[in-house]
């Protein structure tokens, strides 16, 4: 097991695009930490760095705390699952998951013994004698998988390894990673546009945008105490809703009504008085019918979502939009017209020019989550 520094590390590729823009990360022994953000930002490129398949251009990645910029994939000691799991087609899974110990010249003994541990782990026992093609789409991926934790590594890589399931083999392969990783306890960088994946998987996630580090934490506190509209966007489904407007008079206008937001603002009232904000909320944060302690909000039904074990309400307030999660026994007619509460203390307030998140709500947060 090995623990990862990563020091201002930049990627710029040969045609000039600054892919990575100073990447400063500590991975502990054993830690699962998930790298997210939308397609293009940059993670796939930083975990390639990782495993030595791409030059770092500049910063310092020490693996054990030695500096490991230069050293081969090998030395590094990682292995690496990849979205494509290329199996070999002729060869059973037995034999596909020993490949590299059989490579390496290890006795058939201890390469019987291994392989049938790491199937055993991955609940592929009875399928060692198939062929690839007789296995399901999450079946084939478990192979991909032993075959990458067969060797002893000091980290384990893995890019969008379940992008090729179906939404059903997702979930179920999502729970059996976590389960690898309990029993494997191996140190794990996982990368994932999926907002999902990440919450549910993550000791701690790092949210990219951009080959930007936009905020690393726990699930927890990423959902609780984003930094800015982004992560606050990105951690949570449906997203947080977000009302962009002017401050005046202390207020911000959500349609036709006013939220009084002076009581958070305090002594910056006047900083912000003029200028946008973004308010924001999440859609399961509210209570229908009004309450005490929070906004109220006159809002139209445009469009109620059943789903089962709750209902997504799509409401309008003027032009202004949003989501509500509501409890399926009571969700509102079509067209009708409501009333909603949002808690005071579920209030996100955002600078609507930086996008960062305004202390006072931060700080309101943090006492909150602790
Ligand atoms: P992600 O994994 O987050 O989808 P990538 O790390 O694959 O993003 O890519 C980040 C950015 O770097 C993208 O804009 C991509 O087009 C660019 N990029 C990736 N590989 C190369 C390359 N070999 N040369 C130039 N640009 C590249």
């Amino acid at each position: 097991m090995a623990y990862l520094t990563l020091k201002d590390i930049n990627k710029i590729y040969p045609n000039g695009y600054h892919a990575v823009h100073n990447f400063n990360l500590e991975i502990g022994k054993g830690e699962f930490i998930v790298f997210v953000g939308p397609s293009g930002c940059g993670k796939s490129t930083t975990l390639r760095m990782i495993a030595g398949l791409e030059d770092i251009s500049n910063g310092d990645f020490l693996i054990n705390g030695k500096r490991a910029n230069d050293w081969g994939p090998r030395e590094r000691e990682v292995a690496m699952v990849f979205q494509s799991y290329a199996l070999y087609p002729q060869m059973t899974v037995f034999d596909n998951i020993a490949f590299g110990l059989t490579l390496q010249g290890v006795d058939e003994e201890v390469i019987e013994e291994k392989v049938k541990n790491t199937a055993r782990i991955l609940g592929l026992t009875d399928y060692l004698d198939r062929l690839p093609r007789a296995l399901s789409g999450g079946q084939r991926q478990r192979v991909a998988i032993g075959r990458a934790i067969i060797r002893k590594v000091g980290v384990f890589l893995m890019d969008e390894p379940l992008s090729n399931l179906d939404a059903k083999q997702r979930v179920t392969m999502r729970s059996e990673i976590a389960q690898i990783h309990r029993e494997t306890g191996a140190t794990t960088i996982y990368v994932t546009h999926d907002q999902t994946e990440a919450m549910t998987l993550a000791d701690r996630i790092v949210v990219m945008k951009d080959g930007y580090v936009q905020q690393i934490g726990t699930p927890y506190e990423l959902y609780h105490d984003p930094v800015n509209v982004f992560v606050a966007g990105f951690i949570g489904e449906p997203p947080m809703n977000f009302i962009r407007a002017v401050v005046k008079g202390g207020k911000v206008p959500f349609g036709s009504n006013l939220l009084d937001i002076s009581p958070w603002l305090g002594n910056q009232g006047k900083k912000y008085e003029g200028k946008e904000i973004v308010f924001g909320f999440r859609p399961e944060a509210i209570e229908l019918g009004e309450r005490n302690n929070a906004y109220r909000v006159r809002a139209q039904v445009e469009l109620p979502e059943m789903l089962g074990d709750n209902t997504n309400v799509y409401i309008t307030a003027g032009a202004d939009k949003a989501i509500l999660k509501v409890d399926p026994h009571d969700t509102p007619e079509i067209d009708s017209a409501i009333t909603f509460s949002i808690p005071y203390d579920d209030v996100y307030l955002f600078n609507g020019e930086t996008e960062m998140v305004i202390e006072k709500t931060a700080q309101k947060s943090l006492q909150k989550s602790k």
